[in-house]
């Protein structure tokens, strides 16, 4: 026992310090980092979550809130797996912007502004991505106006034969 003792005496420490901890594989899933910008409030990150760590609140015709609370989070990724623009993100680490002041758990506020489309003035969020910015009614209005020159245009070719 003595010899133990004395072999013990001459190692290092065994608790870890925080620069001892290993190093985060590349496919970690930790909190969710969320970009506002790619984000439509298209809703299905908080269709697929389970728990209900992802909320809403809208102020109409202004903007969306998308509300992250970490508390409720299991880190299943599915959210992320899901979201179709790619709006969401995982990290190994906490976002700094993170805070406990609605009183309801450590959360994430991500404002997603809304913008008046260019064609009818309608507030909407855009697609992102997309060249032309129109709201949902004006995309529709300018599909079917292409589909009816496309159509217009073949019958001029079918009457020109
Ligand atoms: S983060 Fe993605 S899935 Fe969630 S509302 Fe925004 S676009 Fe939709
Ligand atoms: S990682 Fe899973 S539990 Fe966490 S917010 Fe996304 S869907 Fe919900």
């Amino acid at each position: 026992m003595l010899a133990t003792v004395l072999r013990n005496l001459f190692q290092p420490a065994r608790t870890r310090a925080p620069t001892d901890m290993p190093p985060m594989p590349a496919t970690f899933r930790g909190a969710l980092a969320h970009d506002a910008s790619r984000c439509t409030g298209c809703g299905t990150c908080a269709y697929v979550c389970a728990p209900k760590a992802i909320r809403f609140e809208e102020d109409p015709a202004k903007s969306i809130s998308w509300l992250f609370y970490i508390g409720r989070c299991s880190f299943c990724g599915l959210c992320q797996q899901n979201c179709p623009t790619q709006a969401i993100s995982t990290a190994a680490t906490v976002p700094a912007t993170m805070n406990s002041s609605a009183g309801d758990g450590l959360r994430l506020e991500s404002v997603v502004l809304f913008r008046p489309c260019p064609r009818c003035g309608k507030p909407h969020i855009p697609m992102p991505g997309m060249a032309t910015q129109y709201c949902p009614d004006c995309r529709q209005w300018a599909a079917s106006a292409g589909l009816r020159q496309a159509f217009l245009a073949g019958e001029g070719a079918t009457d020109g034969r």
